[in-house]
This record gives structure tokens, C-alpha cells and sequence, in this order.
């Protein structure tokens, strides 16, 4: 029998991973990707979480009211830009909807299933490939300054515990005798709350392991290739417009990311994809102040990570178009907040160049679930939207996609995560 054809748009987690997976499952697969290399845009440099215990998307109910009172402050945890308004008001709009306590709970669910599948089955690649990468598994330790907000996150847990969410509540002195870095500031903290299942690992290692991988399955990779668009009737897409020629495939799946909308365009798909910008701040540090575990700081919004022999800080959602510029003073103020909490790390940060500082784009849907699996076409697919979790659920979403693209039932119920879901 003759083996089908897949192309996969972009190179980042995503792509890289679903096309390995694809390889599995007998296709001939072509990745086709701009860059010189994987994982260059929005994988290359995030925070390095593992976390299912974030599965509930940033529009949680009362978003409103906390955006309005970030207008135009430098250092918040979100910041619109006034130019950025009009592109992205239908978006806005269902960002809005989307935030009732409902379909923010129901989403909630959708990405934890996802997000614990997809650690199950990251966990049995890393041991079928013996993949290296820092990948922890200590958890992650999210710190509270404020009575009211971890009285939320409880509520929260126990409503996703039934679901196979797992944390254990810490006073301060206990959340710093698990990671002592937390000691000097611990008397500012109301609490904590230790997640036992999250991880941590280098995001850009995986990629470029799992291309490796993948290209060894005979995944052929066409690197410093730009795709335009697409050429479709108003059933099946035929070809792939490539700055190398065009491409043809039996089917084919859009892994672009934040740019995932703008290649869709052209067959009248809207995907309700929006940037979100982040920063990440990485530096060395010394075995001695060596994190142990993954702390994230919830009122701030930023994360503070292990990988290896460094450190990585990451924050902030920036809604400015495309425009991933690194802008030295809100970089630095998301350093200076995280160093405020572990003050022992400003000596490894001192210096200069010591810090690389660096942006990517999130690519958010509306209602925080990824998009996965088939569209009207009949040979187009989708692996996109994974937002600030895309690290998260990568592996999970990769695998049952490829599940989909392939025919086979996915192990998780693909519904929630439908392109057709916007259209209800
Ligand atoms: C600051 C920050 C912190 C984060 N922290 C975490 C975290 O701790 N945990 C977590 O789970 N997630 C985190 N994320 C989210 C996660 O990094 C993303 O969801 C994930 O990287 C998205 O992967 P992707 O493969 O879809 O996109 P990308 O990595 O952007 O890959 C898309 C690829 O498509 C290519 N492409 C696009 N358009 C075209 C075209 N026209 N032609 C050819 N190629 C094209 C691009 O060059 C790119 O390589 C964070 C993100 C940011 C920005």
C-alpha cells in the first residue's frame, strides 16, 4: 500500500512533535518551517513549566475589572497597548464571553485533561528516546501573599480534584523548607500551595532533540522555507505555497503558532488566535543557589525555573500585535520582582551580560483550549492556540493529533478542543 503524505507547518514543540509522531503512524512526513532551525520563535526561551495545575485560562471570571485597573501601568502583570485595540476586538469580545464562571470552568477541565494526558505521554517518550533535557519532576510551589487569592486557588482545587489535580497546601515556613531559596522572604508569604505532579524542562532542548528523533524516522525537514498560503477548493486543500515552490500532500497540518491565523486567511478559516507577548530572563547560577523547585509567583504572574545549571524567569502578557522588540524596562521590572522574592539570586544576575533577555509570542485562543484535529477541509488540520501552555501540552496534543490525522480514535476525547467549537 502506497504511504501517505503529511506536511506540517512550523517547527516549533508542536510541529517538531507531531510530526515525529506522525512518522509513528506510517506517513511520510515533510516539515516546512522559516527559520534555519526548530524552535527558534515562541519555543525557544519560555518559562519551562510543566503544569497542569495552571489549566485555567488568564480571562478567569472578574478579568475585567483586573485589566481596567492594570491600564497603563508599566509593570503589570497584563498590559494592552491602545494601538493593539482595534485589531483584536472581535477577539476581545470573546475573551470577555468566555470569562463567565462556566465556560471558564468547563475550559479549565478540557486543558487539565489535556495537560495530564500530555505528562503521561511526554513521560513515555523521554523513556523510548532517552531524551535529555532537565526534566524535573519536583512539582511546582505557588506562593500567596494575599488571603483571598489562595482561598480562590482552594476552591479551585478541590473543584479539579476529582479530575486528578493534586496539591497540598503549605504555611510559609514549610513552602520555604521545601525550597530553601524562599527562607529570606518567607515572613511576606500568607502560603503556598505545592503541586506534586507538575515538572520542568528545557523547551528548546526537547524540540531540537525530538527533531533529531524525528528526523532519524525519516521526517524530511525543509528549513528557510516560508509558506504563503494555500491553494483549495472548497473541499480539500491541493497545495502548499512555499517561497521553495509549491508543496503537495494528502494532508496537511498548520503548526505556526501565533502566525497560525494568518495562514488560514486565505481559505476564509478564521482562527480566533491572538500574541499575547512574554519575557524571559535566563542567567547562570552557582550550584549553591540552585533552585530545587519550580516557584510561581501568582499575583505577579511570572515563574522562576531550574534548567540545569541556570536559572529562568519568565513573565508578563503584553497584547501589542506581533511585535516581540524587547523592551529593557519592562524586562528588567519582571528581573527585579522575581529577584525581590529570591533575593540569594541577584548575585548570579550582577553584571553585565550576565542575563539574556528575550520575548515570544503566546498564541491565545479566545477561551483558552488549544485548537486540535480537523477543519471543514477534509485534509487540513490544526495543532495551535496553546497559549502560555503550550509546553504543557505539547506532547499530549502532538500525539492525538497525529491520532486524528491518521484515523484512529484519540485517547481523549477531541471535542472540547474542535475548531467547530466556535462555531456552536
Ligand atoms: C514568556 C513565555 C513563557 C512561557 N512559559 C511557558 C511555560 O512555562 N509552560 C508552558 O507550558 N508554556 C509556556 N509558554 C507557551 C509556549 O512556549 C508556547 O505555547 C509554545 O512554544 C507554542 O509552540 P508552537 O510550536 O505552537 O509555536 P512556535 O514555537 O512559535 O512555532 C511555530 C513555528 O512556525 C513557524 N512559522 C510560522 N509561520 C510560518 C510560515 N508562514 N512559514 C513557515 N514557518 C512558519 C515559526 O517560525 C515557528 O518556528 C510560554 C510562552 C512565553 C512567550
Amino acid at each position: 500500500m502506497m504511504r501517505r503524505t503529511a506536511v506540517v507547518i512550523g517547527a516549533g514543540l508542536i510541529g517538531t512533535t507531531t510530526a515525529w509522531f506522525l512518522a509513528q503512524r506510517d506517513f511520510d512526513v515533510t516539515v516546512v518551517e522559516r527559520r534555519a532551525g526548530p524552535g527558534l520563535e515562541t519555543s525557544f526561551a519560555n518559562g519551562g513549566l510543566l503544569t497542569p495545575s495552571q489549566a485555567d485560562p488568564w480571562n478567569a471570571p472578574g478579568i475585567l475589572a483586573r485589566a481596567i485597573r492594570w491600564l497603563g501601568r508599566e509593570n503589570s502583570p497584563l498590559l494592552l497597548r491602545p494601538q493593539a485595540v482595534p485589531g483584536m476586538l472581535g477577539w476581545g469580545w470573546r475573551f470577555l464571553r468566555a470569562s463567565r464562571p462556566r465556560p471558564h470552568l468547563q475550559a479549565t477541565r478540557a486543558i487539565l485533561q489535556l495537560a495530564l494526558y500530555s505528562l503521561r505521554t511526554q513521560d513515555t517518550l523521554d523513556e523510548q528516546l532517552a531524551l535529555d533535557y532537565h526534566h524535573l519532576h519536583h512539582g511546582t510551589l505557588k506562593i500567596f501573599r494575599d488571603r483571598r487569592a489562595l482561598a480562590e486557588t482552594r476552591e479551585l482545587i478541590e473543584q479539579l480534584r476529582p479530575l486528578g489535580l493534586e496539591a497540598r497546601v503549605l504555611d510559609p515556613k514549610a513552602a520555604a523548607k521545601l525550597e530553601p531559596l524562599l527562607a529570606d522572604t518567607a515572613d511576606e508569604l500568607f502560603g503556598a500551595v505545592h503541586y506534586p505532579k507538575d515538572g520542568s524542562g528545557d523547551a528548546y532542548q526537547f524540540t531540537a532533540a525530538m527533531q533529531q528523533h524525528a528526523a532519524k524516522a525519516g521526517v524530511q525537514f525543509r528549513f528557510n522555507t516560508d509558506i504563503s498560503g494555500f491553494q483549495a477548493d472548497n473541499k480539500s486543500v491541493s497545495t502548499l505555497r512555499s517561497s521553495q515552490g509549491d508543496i503537495h500532500a494528502d494532508a496537511y497540518i498548520v503548526a505556526a503558532g501565533s502566525y497560525s491565523p494568518k495562514l488560514t486567511r486565505s481559505l476564509q478559516l478564521p482562527l480566533p488566535v491572538y500574541p499575547a507577548k512574554g519575557y524571559s530572563l535566563t542567567f547562570r547560577t552557582s550550584p549553591a543557589r540552585q533552585l530545587q523547585v519550580p516557584v510561581v509567583d501568582f499575583e505577579q504572574k511570572i515563574v522562576i525555573t531550574p534548567l540545569g545549571d541556570r536559572v529562568r524567569i519568565a513573565g508578563t502578557a503584553e497584547f501589542n500585535g506581533y511585535d516581540t522588540e524587547v523592551n529593557l524596562k519592562r524586562s528588567t521590572a519582571t528581573l527585579q520582582q522575581a529577584l525581590r522574592l529570591l533575593p540569594k539570586l541577584a548575585e548570579d544576575a550582577a553584571g553585565e551580560g550576565k542575563v539574556t533577555h528575550w520575548t515570544g509570542l503566546r498564541p491565545m485562543t479566545c477561551d483558552g483550549p488549544p485548537i486540535l484535529g480537523a477543519t471543514p477541509y477534509t485534509n487540513l488540520y490544526l495543532n495551535t492556540g496553546h497559549g502560555p501552555l503550550g509546553w504543557t501540552l505539547c506532547a499530549g496534543s502532538a500525539q492525538m493529533v497525529a491520532d486524528i490525522v491518521a484515523g484512529r480514535q484519540p485517547a481523549v476525547n477531541p471535542e472540547d478542543y474542535s475548531f467547530r467549537r466556535f462555531s456552536r
